[in-house]
Protein backbone atom coordinates (compact mmCIF):
# COMPACT_ATOMS: atom_id res chain seq x y z
CA UNK A 1 0.00 0.00 0.00
CA UNK A 2 1.59 3.56 -0.54
CA UNK A 3 -0.07 6.78 0.15
CA UNK A 4 -0.33 9.98 -1.80
CA UNK A 5 -1.18 12.66 0.65
CA UNK A 6 -2.63 15.73 -0.59
CA UNK A 7 -2.96 18.47 1.95
CA UNK A 8 -4.20 21.99 1.04
CA UNK A 9 -4.90 24.86 4.10
CA UNK A 10 -4.18 27.89 1.71
CA UNK A 11 -7.25 28.80 0.39
CA UNK A 12 -9.94 30.49 2.10
CA UNK A 13 -10.05 33.39 4.34
CA UNK A 14 -5.90 33.78 4.02
CA UNK A 15 -5.15 32.98 0.28
CA UNK A 16 -1.98 35.14 0.53
CA UNK A 17 -0.32 32.42 3.85
CA UNK A 18 1.83 29.95 3.38
CA UNK A 19 2.28 27.84 6.81
CA UNK A 20 3.05 24.13 6.15
CA UNK A 21 -0.15 21.68 7.19
CA UNK A 22 0.06 19.71 10.28
CA UNK A 23 -2.66 17.05 10.01
CA UNK A 24 -1.25 15.54 6.99
CA UNK A 25 1.93 14.68 8.75
CA UNK A 26 0.52 12.94 11.54
CA UNK A 27 -1.46 10.58 8.83
CA UNK A 28 1.77 10.24 6.91
CA UNK A 29 3.30 9.05 10.82
CA UNK A 30 0.67 6.38 10.99
CA UNK A 31 0.83 5.18 7.47
CA UNK A 32 4.93 4.69 8.04
CA UNK A 33 3.93 3.24 11.81
CA UNK A 34 1.89 0.42 10.26
CA UNK A 35 4.49 -0.51 7.55
CA UNK A 36 3.90 1.34 4.19
CA UNK A 37 5.03 4.60 2.47
CA UNK A 38 3.70 7.82 2.20
CA UNK A 39 4.29 11.30 0.85
CA UNK A 40 2.62 14.39 0.93
CA UNK A 41 1.92 16.77 -1.77
CA UNK A 42 1.77 19.89 -0.17
CA UNK A 43 -0.90 23.30 -1.74
CA UNK A 44 -2.35 20.34 -4.26
CA UNK A 45 -5.07 23.50 -5.67
CA UNK A 46 -1.91 24.79 -6.59
CA UNK A 47 -0.72 22.07 -8.79
CA UNK A 48 -1.30 21.38 -12.53
CA UNK A 49 -3.71 18.15 -13.34
CA UNK A 50 -0.58 16.91 -15.55
CA UNK A 51 1.43 17.34 -12.43
CA UNK A 52 -0.71 15.06 -9.94
CA UNK A 53 -1.12 12.44 -12.78
CA UNK A 54 2.93 12.13 -13.30
CA UNK A 55 4.06 12.49 -9.67
CA UNK A 56 0.92 9.51 -9.25
CA UNK A 57 2.45 7.61 -12.23
CA UNK A 58 5.58 7.58 -10.85
CA UNK A 59 4.63 7.35 -7.15
CA UNK A 60 2.51 4.15 -8.04
CA UNK A 61 4.79 2.12 -9.96
CA UNK A 62 5.60 -0.07 -7.75
CA UNK A 63 2.18 -0.67 -6.04
CA UNK A 64 -0.84 -2.38 -6.87
CA UNK A 65 -2.79 -0.68 -3.91
CA UNK A 66 -2.74 2.76 -4.32
CA UNK A 67 -4.46 5.07 -1.52
CA UNK A 68 -5.12 9.20 -2.08
CA UNK A 69 -5.48 10.83 0.83
CA UNK A 70 -6.92 14.47 0.33
CA UNK A 71 -6.53 16.60 3.32
CA UNK A 72 -8.48 20.03 3.60
CA UNK A 73 -8.51 21.07 6.90
CA UNK A 74 -10.01 24.63 6.18
CA UNK A 75 -12.20 24.32 2.96
CA UNK A 76 -13.51 21.14 2.15
CA UNK A 77 -14.83 22.54 -1.16
CA UNK A 78 -11.04 22.16 -2.25
CA UNK A 79 -11.80 18.28 -3.10
CA UNK A 80 -13.74 19.47 -6.12
CA UNK A 81 -10.65 21.33 -7.72
CA UNK A 82 -9.03 17.97 -7.83
CA UNK A 83 -12.11 16.37 -9.01
CA UNK A 84 -11.05 15.71 -12.84
CA UNK A 85 -7.38 13.95 -11.15
CA UNK A 86 -9.34 12.30 -8.69
CA UNK A 87 -11.35 10.70 -11.31
CA UNK A 88 -8.38 9.75 -13.52
CA UNK A 89 -7.03 8.18 -11.06
CA UNK A 90 -10.13 6.42 -10.57
CA UNK A 91 -10.19 5.00 -13.74
CA UNK A 92 -6.49 4.39 -14.06
CA UNK A 93 -5.74 2.66 -10.99
CA UNK A 94 -8.80 -0.32 -10.09
CA UNK A 95 -7.55 -0.64 -6.87
CA UNK A 96 -7.18 3.07 -6.00
CA UNK A 97 -8.69 3.87 -2.19
CA UNK A 98 -9.83 7.71 -2.03
CA UNK A 99 -10.05 9.30 1.58
CA UNK A 100 -10.73 12.23 2.43
CA UNK A 101 -9.92 14.03 6.12
CA UNK A 102 -9.68 17.01 7.99
CA UNK A 103 -13.26 18.46 7.64
CA UNK A 104 -16.46 18.12 10.38
CA UNK A 105 -18.72 17.37 7.10
CA UNK A 106 -18.77 15.41 4.00
CA UNK A 107 -19.95 16.55 0.74
CA UNK A 108 -22.80 13.80 -0.01
CA UNK A 109 -22.32 14.88 -4.14
CA UNK A 110 -18.44 13.06 -4.25
CA UNK A 111 -19.88 9.72 -2.84
CA UNK A 112 -18.64 7.12 -5.79
CA UNK A 113 -15.45 9.28 -6.32
CA UNK A 114 -14.20 9.50 -2.43
CA UNK A 115 -14.31 5.93 -0.77
CA UNK A 116 -14.17 7.33 2.95
CA UNK A 117 -15.04 10.24 4.56
CA UNK A 118 -13.03 10.32 8.04
CA UNK A 119 -14.87 13.45 9.87
CA UNK A 120 -12.74 15.35 12.90
CA UNK A 121 -9.66 13.82 14.91
CA UNK A 122 -10.01 10.23 13.49
CA UNK A 123 -6.66 8.88 14.13
CA UNK A 124 -8.13 6.14 16.05
CA UNK A 125 -10.53 5.17 13.48
CA UNK A 126 -7.93 5.59 10.63
CA UNK A 127 -5.66 2.47 12.66
CA UNK A 128 -8.78 0.59 12.56
CA UNK A 129 -9.03 1.18 8.98
CA UNK A 130 -6.17 0.72 7.50
CA UNK A 131 -6.00 -2.62 9.55
CA UNK A 132 -9.05 -4.09 7.98
CA UNK A 133 -10.70 -4.48 11.70
CA UNK A 134 -14.93 -3.74 12.23
CA UNK A 135 -15.71 0.27 11.74
CA UNK A 136 -19.18 -0.45 12.68
CA UNK A 137 -18.88 2.14 16.02
CA UNK A 138 -17.42 4.60 13.60
CA UNK A 139 -19.90 4.51 10.95
CA UNK A 140 -22.36 7.69 10.76
CA UNK A 141 -23.00 7.05 6.58
CA UNK A 142 -22.77 3.86 4.46
CA UNK A 143 -22.97 5.39 1.29
CA UNK A 144 -20.78 6.98 0.75
CA UNK A 145 -18.87 5.86 4.12
CA UNK A 146 -18.15 8.36 6.36
CA UNK A 147 -16.31 7.49 9.80
CA UNK A 148 -16.32 9.45 12.97
CA UNK A 149 -15.16 9.46 16.33
CA UNK A 150 -18.14 9.85 19.11
CA UNK A 151 -16.01 8.63 21.69
CA UNK A 152 -12.61 10.10 21.06
CA UNK A 153 -10.03 8.90 23.49
CA UNK A 154 -7.53 11.09 23.86
CA UNK A 155 -4.99 8.34 25.20
CA UNK A 156 -5.08 7.02 21.89
CA UNK A 157 -4.12 10.25 20.01
CA UNK A 158 -1.14 11.98 20.70
CA UNK A 159 0.13 15.72 19.71
CA UNK A 160 1.10 16.46 16.39
CA UNK A 161 4.78 16.91 15.47
CA UNK A 162 5.88 16.61 11.66
CA UNK A 163 8.68 14.19 10.46
CA UNK A 164 11.73 16.29 9.02
CA UNK A 165 12.64 13.58 6.50
CA UNK A 166 13.60 15.19 2.78
CA UNK A 167 10.50 14.24 0.71
CA UNK A 168 9.13 17.51 2.76
CA UNK A 169 10.79 19.82 0.70
CA UNK A 170 10.88 22.37 3.97
CA UNK A 171 12.63 25.71 2.82
CA UNK A 172 13.89 28.16 5.34
CA UNK A 173 10.62 30.40 4.83
CA UNK A 174 8.95 27.64 5.68
CA UNK A 175 6.39 28.00 9.05
CA UNK A 176 6.42 24.96 10.77
CA UNK A 177 3.83 23.48 13.11
CA UNK A 178 3.65 21.48 16.10
CA UNK A 179 0.81 20.88 18.95
CA UNK A 180 1.70 20.29 22.54
CA UNK A 181 -1.32 19.04 23.82
CA UNK A 182 -4.77 17.05 22.39
CA UNK A 183 -7.61 19.32 23.35
CA UNK A 184 -9.03 22.10 25.42
CA UNK A 185 -9.99 21.11 28.77
CA UNK A 186 -12.37 24.43 28.79
CA UNK A 187 -15.99 24.52 27.53
CA UNK A 188 -16.67 28.35 26.53
CA UNK A 189 -20.14 28.81 26.05
CA UNK A 190 -20.11 30.11 22.30
CA UNK A 191 -16.79 27.60 21.42
CA UNK A 192 -17.30 24.75 18.61
CA UNK A 193 -13.65 23.35 19.24
CA UNK A 194 -13.49 19.49 18.64
CA UNK A 195 -11.67 18.51 21.64
CA UNK A 196 -13.36 21.16 24.77
CA UNK A 197 -14.07 19.48 27.69
CA UNK A 198 -10.72 17.57 27.47
CA UNK A 199 -10.42 15.33 30.75
CA UNK A 200 -7.45 14.17 30.23
CA UNK A 201 -4.49 16.78 27.91
CA UNK A 202 -1.46 14.73 26.54
CA UNK A 203 1.39 16.58 26.28
CA UNK A 204 4.31 16.89 23.78
CA UNK A 205 7.51 15.41 25.09
CA UNK A 206 9.83 18.55 25.35
CA UNK A 207 13.12 16.48 24.20
CA UNK A 208 11.16 15.65 21.48
CA UNK A 209 10.12 19.33 20.55
CA UNK A 210 13.58 20.68 21.15
CA UNK A 211 15.26 17.94 18.52
CA UNK A 212 12.59 19.47 15.81
CA UNK A 213 13.87 22.76 16.59
CA UNK A 214 17.21 21.66 16.46
CA UNK A 215 16.83 19.49 13.28
CA UNK A 216 14.48 22.30 11.07
CA UNK A 217 17.16 25.29 12.03
CA UNK A 218 19.98 22.90 10.63
CA UNK A 219 19.05 21.49 8.35
CA UNK A 220 16.43 23.57 6.34
CA UNK A 221 17.08 26.96 8.30
CA UNK A 222 13.83 27.06 9.98
CA UNK A 223 12.85 29.41 12.67
CA UNK A 224 9.34 30.16 12.28
CA UNK A 225 6.73 28.50 13.92
CA UNK A 226 3.21 27.96 15.29
CA UNK A 227 1.19 25.58 17.34
CA UNK A 228 -2.23 24.24 16.82
CA UNK A 229 -3.13 24.38 20.22
CA UNK A 230 -6.14 26.35 20.85
CA UNK A 231 -5.12 27.88 24.27
CA UNK A 232 -1.25 27.69 24.67
CA UNK A 233 -1.75 28.54 28.72
CA UNK A 234 -4.57 26.34 29.51
CA UNK A 235 -1.82 24.91 31.68
CA UNK A 236 1.48 25.89 33.17
CA UNK A 237 3.29 22.71 31.21
CA UNK A 238 2.30 23.84 28.34
CA UNK A 239 4.30 26.60 28.32
CA UNK A 240 7.12 24.86 30.53
CA UNK A 241 7.58 22.17 27.67
CA UNK A 242 8.48 25.00 25.53
CA UNK A 243 10.97 26.84 27.71
CA UNK A 244 12.41 23.46 28.07
CA UNK A 245 12.54 22.81 24.65
CA UNK A 246 14.26 26.08 23.63
CA UNK A 247 17.09 25.79 26.12
CA UNK A 248 20.24 24.84 24.54
CA UNK A 249 19.82 26.16 21.02
CA UNK A 250 21.57 28.22 18.84
CA UNK A 251 18.41 30.39 17.82
CA UNK A 252 15.51 31.63 18.89
CA UNK A 253 12.21 30.10 17.43
CA UNK A 254 9.76 32.31 16.72
CA UNK A 255 6.09 31.22 17.54
CA UNK A 256 2.68 32.08 17.07
CA UNK A 257 -0.35 30.71 19.38
CA UNK A 258 -3.23 31.30 20.54
CA UNK A 259 -4.03 32.11 24.26
CA UNK A 260 -6.46 32.85 26.69
CA UNK A 261 -5.66 36.48 28.20
CA UNK A 262 -7.88 35.13 31.66
CA UNK A 263 -5.37 32.98 32.88
CA UNK A 264 -2.39 35.27 32.49
CA UNK A 265 -4.70 37.29 34.97
CA UNK A 266 -5.31 34.98 36.89
CA UNK A 267 -1.87 33.48 36.59
CA UNK A 268 0.86 35.96 36.77
CA UNK A 269 3.88 33.55 37.05
CA UNK A 270 2.66 32.54 33.28
CA UNK A 271 3.64 36.08 32.53
CA UNK A 272 7.56 35.11 33.62
CA UNK A 273 6.64 32.25 31.22
CA UNK A 274 6.05 34.29 27.92
CA UNK A 275 8.65 36.73 28.94
CA UNK A 276 11.25 34.01 28.53
CA UNK A 277 9.42 32.13 25.05
CA UNK A 278 9.07 35.64 23.48
CA UNK A 279 6.45 34.70 21.42
CA UNK A 280 6.52 36.38 17.57
CA UNK A 281 2.65 36.67 17.88
CA UNK A 282 -0.58 35.57 20.85
CA UNK A 283 -3.81 35.69 19.82
CA UNK A 284 -6.52 36.32 22.92
CA UNK A 285 -10.00 35.66 22.38
CA UNK A 286 -11.14 38.13 24.60
CA UNK A 287 -14.80 38.58 23.27
CA UNK A 288 -15.78 41.13 25.91
CA UNK A 289 -14.14 43.50 28.39
CA UNK A 290 -16.64 42.90 30.62
CA UNK A 291 -16.34 41.02 33.19
CA UNK A 292 -19.89 39.87 34.12
CA UNK A 293 -19.78 39.33 30.30
CA UNK A 294 -16.91 37.04 30.20
CA UNK A 295 -18.15 35.35 33.21
CA UNK A 296 -21.40 34.23 32.03
CA UNK A 297 -19.73 32.58 28.72
CA UNK A 298 -17.54 30.99 31.23
CA UNK A 299 -14.34 32.89 30.19
CA UNK A 300 -13.00 34.43 33.38
CA UNK A 301 -11.75 32.85 36.19
CA UNK A 302 -11.38 34.56 39.11
CA UNK A 303 -11.00 38.36 39.36
CA UNK A 304 -9.03 39.66 37.22
CA UNK A 305 -7.61 42.63 35.24
CA UNK A 306 -7.46 42.47 31.61
CA UNK A 307 -6.47 45.67 30.75
CA UNK A 308 -3.65 45.69 33.56
CA UNK A 309 -2.08 42.11 32.26
CA UNK A 310 -2.27 43.86 28.85
CA UNK A 311 -0.03 46.36 30.24
CA UNK A 312 2.33 43.62 31.76
CA UNK A 313 2.29 41.49 28.14
CA UNK A 314 3.30 44.90 26.51
CA UNK A 315 5.74 45.52 29.00
CA UNK A 316 7.58 42.21 29.03
CA UNK A 317 7.19 40.84 25.27
CA UNK A 318 7.30 44.72 23.27
CA UNK A 319 8.27 42.77 20.03
CA UNK A 320 5.14 40.33 20.37
CA UNK A 321 2.37 40.96 17.97
CA UNK A 322 -0.37 40.47 20.12
CA UNK A 323 -4.03 40.69 18.54
CA UNK A 324 -7.39 40.63 20.84
CA UNK A 325 -10.78 39.52 19.32
CA UNK A 326 -14.40 40.58 20.93
CA UNK A 327 -17.59 39.52 20.14
CA UNK A 328 -20.63 42.23 19.22
CA UNK A 329 -24.16 41.55 20.59
CA UNK A 330 -23.21 39.67 23.89
CA UNK A 331 -25.82 39.23 26.19
CA UNK A 332 -24.86 41.80 29.26
CA UNK A 333 -22.41 43.85 27.24
CA UNK A 334 -23.63 47.42 25.90
CA UNK A 335 -22.85 49.04 22.77
CA UNK A 336 -21.24 51.87 25.23
CA UNK A 337 -18.73 49.13 26.84
CA UNK A 338 -17.29 47.94 23.80
CA UNK A 339 -16.69 51.24 22.30
CA UNK A 340 -14.75 52.11 25.72
CA UNK A 341 -12.71 49.34 25.98
CA UNK A 342 -11.68 49.43 22.46
CA UNK A 343 -10.63 53.21 22.90
CA UNK A 344 -9.17 52.46 25.85
CA UNK A 345 -6.90 49.60 23.98
CA UNK A 346 -6.30 52.14 21.07
CA UNK A 347 -5.16 55.16 23.56
CA UNK A 348 -3.04 53.20 26.10
CA UNK A 349 -1.52 50.81 23.15
CA UNK A 350 -2.75 47.85 25.02
CA UNK A 351 -2.95 45.74 21.87
CA UNK A 352 -1.27 45.92 18.17
CA UNK A 353 -4.32 44.28 16.57
CA UNK A 354 -7.88 44.05 17.18
CA UNK A 355 -11.06 41.87 15.62
CA UNK A 356 -14.11 42.19 16.19
CA UNK A 357 -17.30 39.63 15.01
CA UNK A 358 -21.00 39.62 15.47
CA UNK A 359 -22.04 36.28 17.36
CA UNK A 360 -23.67 33.95 15.48
CA UNK A 361 -25.78 31.47 16.16
CA UNK A 362 -25.70 28.43 13.79
CA UNK A 363 -28.30 24.82 13.57
CA UNK A 364 -26.89 22.51 11.14
CA UNK A 365 -28.89 19.10 9.73
CA UNK A 366 -24.91 17.67 8.76
CA UNK A 367 -24.04 14.73 9.84
CA UNK A 368 -21.28 15.87 11.71
CA UNK A 369 -19.08 15.57 15.39
CA UNK A 370 -21.38 16.18 18.70
CA UNK A 371 -18.81 19.09 19.07
CA UNK A 372 -19.82 21.05 16.06
CA UNK A 373 -22.78 23.36 18.09
CA UNK A 374 -21.58 25.35 20.87
CA UNK A 375 -23.32 24.93 24.17
CA UNK A 376 -24.90 28.67 23.00
CA UNK A 377 -25.96 27.45 19.30
CA UNK A 378 -27.85 24.04 21.26
CA UNK A 379 -29.67 26.52 24.16
CA UNK A 380 -29.23 29.92 23.11
CA UNK A 381 -32.46 30.51 25.54
CA UNK A 382 -30.50 29.54 28.65
CA UNK A 383 -27.69 32.22 27.51
CA UNK A 384 -29.73 35.02 26.80
CA UNK A 385 -30.78 34.91 23.23
CA UNK A 386 -33.75 34.57 21.46
CA UNK A 387 -33.58 32.88 18.08
CA UNK A 388 -35.74 32.59 15.05
CA UNK A 389 -35.38 32.25 10.98
CA UNK A 390 -32.18 31.06 9.49
CA UNK A 391 -30.36 34.14 7.97
CA UNK A 392 -27.93 32.92 5.90
CA UNK A 393 -26.02 29.71 5.29
CA UNK A 394 -22.50 29.09 7.52
CA UNK A 395 -19.44 29.56 4.84
CA UNK A 396 -21.48 28.46 1.89
CA UNK A 397 -22.16 25.18 3.74
CA UNK A 398 -26.17 25.06 2.37
CA UNK A 399 -27.17 22.62 5.55
CA UNK A 400 -25.50 25.03 8.96
CA UNK A 401 -27.27 28.36 9.12
CA UNK A 402 -26.84 31.04 10.64
CA UNK A 403 -29.99 31.75 12.51
CA UNK A 404 -31.72 35.38 13.68
CA UNK A 405 -30.94 35.85 17.22
CA UNK A 406 -32.02 39.26 20.23
CA UNK A 407 -29.79 39.80 22.96
CA UNK A 408 -31.43 42.24 25.90
CA UNK A 409 -29.49 45.08 23.59
CA UNK A 410 -28.78 43.79 20.03
CA UNK A 411 -30.00 41.37 17.85
CA UNK A 412 -27.92 40.18 14.52
CA UNK A 413 -28.33 42.35 12.53
CA UNK A 414 -27.53 45.35 14.81
CA UNK A 415 -25.06 43.26 15.91
CA UNK A 416 -23.23 43.48 12.40
CA UNK A 417 -23.88 46.95 11.70
CA UNK A 418 -22.08 47.81 14.75
CA UNK A 419 -19.12 45.55 13.88
CA UNK A 420 -18.95 47.69 10.79
CA UNK A 421 -19.17 51.35 12.36
CA UNK A 422 -16.68 50.43 14.74
CA UNK A 423 -14.18 49.35 11.60
CA UNK A 424 -15.07 52.28 10.14
CA UNK A 425 -14.25 54.25 12.94
CA UNK A 426 -11.27 53.09 14.11
CA UNK A 427 -9.11 52.49 10.67
CA UNK A 428 -5.58 53.70 10.60
CA UNK A 429 -6.01 53.85 14.73
CA UNK A 430 -5.65 50.00 15.44
CA UNK A 431 -4.73 47.16 12.90
CA UNK A 432 -7.15 44.57 11.92
CA UNK A 433 -4.91 42.00 11.02
CA UNK A 434 -4.59 38.97 12.75
CA UNK A 435 -1.19 36.82 14.60
CA UNK A 436 -1.06 34.28 11.47
CA UNK A 437 -0.99 36.92 9.28
CA UNK A 438 1.69 39.14 10.94
CA UNK A 439 3.45 36.03 11.69
CA UNK A 440 3.13 35.09 7.79
CA UNK A 441 4.33 38.67 6.48
CA UNK A 442 7.03 38.74 8.68
CA UNK A 443 9.00 35.27 7.93
CA UNK A 444 8.75 36.93 4.49
CA UNK A 445 10.46 39.73 5.50
CA UNK A 446 7.80 42.17 4.35
CA UNK A 447 7.66 43.59 8.03
CA UNK A 448 10.30 45.90 8.60
CA UNK A 449 11.29 47.47 11.76
CA UNK A 450 10.25 50.72 12.68
CA UNK A 451 8.27 51.36 9.51
CA UNK A 452 4.43 51.70 9.30
CA UNK A 453 2.03 48.77 8.84
CA UNK A 454 0.25 49.00 5.57
CA UNK A 455 -1.93 45.84 5.84
CA UNK A 456 -3.84 46.08 2.49
CA UNK A 457 -0.03 46.17 0.66
CA UNK A 458 1.32 43.61 3.00
CA UNK A 459 -1.82 41.19 1.80
CA UNK A 460 -0.86 42.03 -1.96
CA UNK A 461 2.96 41.75 -1.31
CA UNK A 462 2.45 38.39 0.28
CA UNK A 463 0.31 36.71 -1.86
CA UNK A 464 2.77 36.93 -4.54
CA UNK A 465 6.06 36.32 -2.69
CA UNK A 466 4.30 32.98 -0.95
CA UNK A 467 3.07 32.39 -4.36
CA UNK A 468 6.50 32.02 -5.64
CA UNK A 469 7.33 30.07 -2.66
CA UNK A 470 4.37 27.75 -3.28
CA UNK A 471 5.22 27.45 -6.81
CA UNK A 472 9.43 27.11 -5.42
CA UNK A 473 8.13 24.20 -3.29
CA UNK A 474 5.76 22.15 -6.05
CA UNK A 475 9.52 22.37 -8.30
CA UNK A 476 11.10 20.97 -5.67
CA UNK A 477 8.83 18.04 -4.77
CA UNK A 478 8.17 17.22 -8.81
CA UNK A 479 12.32 16.82 -8.86
CA UNK A 480 11.57 14.44 -5.46
CA UNK A 481 9.52 12.51 -7.58
CA UNK A 482 11.84 12.81 -10.94
CA UNK A 483 9.20 14.36 -13.25
S1 LIG B 1 -12.67 29.24 23.45
FE1 LIG B 1 -10.58 28.46 23.74
S2 LIG B 1 -10.44 28.11 25.96
FE2 LIG B 1 -12.64 28.22 25.47
S3 LIG B 1 -13.24 26.08 25.10
FE3 LIG B 1 -12.73 26.98 23.13
S4 LIG B 1 -10.59 26.39 22.80
FE4 LIG B 1 -11.01 26.13 24.99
Amino acid sequence: MKFLILCENSNGAWPYLHYRGLGAFELKKRVKDHGYDATIIEWFTHWKNDDLIKASQVYFKDTDQPVIAVSTPFDNKDLYKIETFLRWCKKTYPNVKIIHGGSRTFQETLGGLVDVFFLGRSMEIFDQWISNKDLSKFTVNKSPLVLMNRNFDQKIDNPVIPDLDEDNCFVSRDILGFEIGVGCKFNCTFCNYELRGAKITKFLDAKELHNYFEVAYKKYGVTNYYTSDDTINESDEKLEIIIEAMEGLDYKPKITSFARLDLFSKRKHQLDMIEKIQFAALFFGIESFNPEVSKSMRKRTGLIDNFETLKEIKKRCPDTYTIGSLIAGLSGDSKENMIQSIERVINEKLLWGLQVYPLLVTETSNVSDDYFLSDLDQNPEQYGYKTSIPITSLHGDRETQVVHWESDWSNSVDAQKLVDEIYETYEGQIIFMNHYEYAGFKSLGLIKPNKKIDYESLKHQSFNVSSQLKHQYILNKKRYFGI
